[in-house]
């Protein structure tokens, strides 16, 4: 029942309508019987409008997706290292106009990996694209026993801030990572046959955005030992997941860590951990 004491939660994307989040978290807070409810805040007002409209209203915490997880960040008091190393944060508590961030993408991406390999060591990562999702992963591909990371990116006016930005995580986690352009393809060629894992982290492969997000003959060089992962979630088996699917190799796409990255904004909130095992059968069903 909603009463006078009901905290709010939500979204707050453009767009925002379509997405799962309100779905998750709501059955969470039920379930935890947590006076809550988060809702879905489709809107194009500005950062700094924003962050006053959590703290006017007193929101106590949201999600952030585009465009907002670089934009809020100046505007944040307290950021996590993981935050202040990708530059990006997708979840925010407000506790009596106390803003404090973090992004739980990275955590969420090893959470889901590892509960569905829990017998496939990562040591050599290849990661196609270097936007936030990819930085997300790589930050934390260091906790997760990675030891050196090759991401492929389009040599464009992002390649020197990005390289930059790999370097300090490099620095801080002491982890091998190299950024190399496609252009690259004996490079790209020897990655895909050492790498233990290849995550598609580009938007290639959604519905408006359609095909590989590299050559078909480049994706026959990947090992078959090795675990394909696309962030992607819809559509459910990327053109990328179901050319390596024909070999009958393992691979996954990105709901799993849609709901441990959920989990882990629930827990960042509310200190409360959540067994996400009946959340991937309700999904899994649905898509
Ligand atoms: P982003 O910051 O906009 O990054 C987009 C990435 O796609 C960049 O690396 C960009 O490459 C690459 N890209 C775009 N068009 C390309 C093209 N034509 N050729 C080659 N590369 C191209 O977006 P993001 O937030 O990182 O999201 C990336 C993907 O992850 C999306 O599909 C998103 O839906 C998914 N995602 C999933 C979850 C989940 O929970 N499952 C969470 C977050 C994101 P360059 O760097 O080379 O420019």
């Amino acid at each position: 029942m909603i009463s006078g004491q009901t905290a709010l939660y939500g979204l707050v994307a453009h767009p925002a309508r379509h997405s799962l989040s309100p779905k998750i978290q709501n059955q969470w807070f039920s379930e935890k019987q947590i006076d809550a409810r988060y809702v879905a805040f489709d809107t194009q007002a500005n950062a700094r409008e924003v962050v006053q409209a959590i703290q006017t209203l007193g929101i106590a915490g949201v999600n952030l997706s585009m465009p907002y997880k670089q934009a809020l960040l100046p505007l944040i008091t307290e950021l996590s290292s993981t935050a202040q190393l990708i530059g990006a944060i997708n979840t925010v508590k407000n506790q009596n106009g106390h803003l404090s961030a973090t992004s739980t993408d990275g955590a969420g991406f090893w959470q889901a990996f590892k509960r569905a390999n829990p017998n496939q060591p990562v040591q050599q990562l290849v990661v196609l694209g270097a936007g936030g999702a990819a930085l997300a992963v790589i930050e934390a591909a260091g906790r997760a026993g990675v030891q050196q990371v090759t991401v492929f990116k389009r040599q464009n006016q992002t390649f020197a801030q990005v390289q930059a930005q790999l370097q300090a995580i490099s620095r801080y986690h002491d982890l091998a990572i190299e950024v190399v352009p496609y252009e690259a393809t004996a490079r790209l060629a020897t990655a895909l046959r050492t790498a233990d894992c290849v995550v598609n982290a580009t938007n290639i492969g959604m519905a408006l955005t359609p095909g590989l997000p590299i050559e078909s003959s480049l994706i026959d060089q990947i090992k078959q030992e090795a675990v394909v992962v696309d962030l992607i979630y819809a559509p459910q088996a990327t053109a990328f997941l179901k050319k390596w699917r024909q070999r009958q190799l393992v691979c996954q796409n990105g709901l799993g860590m849609l709901i441990e990255q959920a989990a882990l904004s629930f827990q960042f909130w509310t200190d409360q951990t959540i067994n996400t095992t009946e959340m991937y059968q309700q999904l899994m069903e649905e898509f």
